[in-house]
């Protein structure tokens, strides 16, 4: 038996039940999951606030990291700390708010040497989609010395990663935030100037003041078109998330006449090379220090509650679930 938070359908809360071994999915590989986290997708997922799940019943948990129980797998062995991140697990497939998961060995990786489960965790899915955006910047050229790089949703899991992972890289970082009492945790993080997202939730026009070299942004809709507005001559913007809406008010002027870059940012179906190289790099780029003080851990039980805090802007940084 184990113990597991349990979606029946769209319009009902999880609940926390004991299920037999046998109603596990039957894949590859079976992991006894120590720490899962809590993204905002599971949060979408929790409270039927969105479209997520398309399968049901469902194990809710985008994420998890564990320890292998049994493997039929040449790629994993029984006792291998592992993880695993996106592939539709929490949203087609059972997920990481368990105690154990079954999935294809094809979907597992080896937990990045440097990690602990909990830290691979404390990052998951928010940080290795802000380790994609920041690579996206730097493979379309954007240098520290080409000016400042803004950082949208910057308190929240995917902004508080970025802020950190860009400033240890040496860039000017200003972080955009509708929440301002949380300037000095941005500071710490190692942002230089803290902007209110109001600025940027106005109707821009076709063409803003020219001031940022880089973006990543977590917000959609008309923050978005107002982050592309104000991008300098070649900048480059990693859009990947839609915490302010889906739509995308925009011109086509920043592309067309300042040659701006719009790079969309995929964690799902990122391929496994890329997934690899990403979470190396997490591992030896990431302060530790900061990454705890960014993490609070909370128990399976806890979950549904803390998922609505999340999705009404309540929570700050990254949320790991103690499954085990
Ligand atoms: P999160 O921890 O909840 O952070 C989202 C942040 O966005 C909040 O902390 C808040 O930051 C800001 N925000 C919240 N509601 C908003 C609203 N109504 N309007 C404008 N800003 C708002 O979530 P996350 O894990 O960082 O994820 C952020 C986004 O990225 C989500 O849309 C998620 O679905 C997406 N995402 C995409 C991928 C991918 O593969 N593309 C992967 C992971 C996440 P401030 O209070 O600082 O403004």
């Amino acid at each position: 038996m184990f113990d597991a938070l349990f979606l029946e359908q769209a319009d009902q809360m999880a609940k926390l039940v004991s299920l037999p071994d046998d109603a596990l999915p039957a894949e590859e590989v079976t992991v006894r999951v120590h720490w899962s986290g809590l993204n905002y997708k599971d949060a979408l997922a929790m409270t039927g606030r969105g479209p997520v799940v398309r399968s049901w019943p469902m194990v809710p948990g985008i994420d998890f990291a564990g320890v292998v129980e049994r493997s039929a797998s040449p790629d994993f062995s029984v006792g291998q700390e592992v993880m695993l991140n996106g592939w539709g697990v929490g949203e087609k497939h059972w997920g990481g708010f368990a105690q154990k998961a079954c999935v294809p060995g094809a979907w597992l990786l080896p937990l990045p040497h440097g990690l602990s489960g909990q830290q691979a965790m404390a990052l998951g899915t928010a940080g290795f989609t802000a380790m994609l955006s920041v690579q996206a910047l730097v493979r379309e050229g954007v240098e520290p010395a080409h000016g400042p790089v803004l950082v949208t949703g910057a308190t929240g899991g995917v902004g508080s990663v970025a802020v950190m992972l860009l400033a240890q890289m040496g860039y000017e970082v200003v972080a955009v935030t509708g929440r301002l009492e949380e300037q000095a945790y941005l500071h710490q993080l190692g942002a230089t100037e803290v902007l209110a997202r109001s600025h940027f939730e106005m109707p821009s026009r076709p063409l803003e003041k020219a001031r940022w070299a880089g973006a990543v942004d977590v917000v959609g809709g008309q923050v978005l078109a107002s982050v592309c507005a104000s991008m300098k001559q070649q900048g480059v913007v990693a859009a990947c998330g839609l915490a302010g809406g889906m739509d995308f008010p925009a011109t086509v002027a920043p592309f067309i006449l300042r040659g701006v870059t719009l790079v969309g940012i995929d964690s799902v179906m990122c391929p496994q090379a890329v997934r690899r190289q990403a979470w190396a790099r997490l591992a030896e780029q990431v302060n530790k220090t900061l990454l705890a003080g960014m993490t609070r851990v909370i128990p399976l039980a806890d979950v549904p509650v803390v998922a609505t805090e999340l999705l009404d802007g309540k929570v700050r940084g990254r949320v790991v679930v103690e499954v085990r």
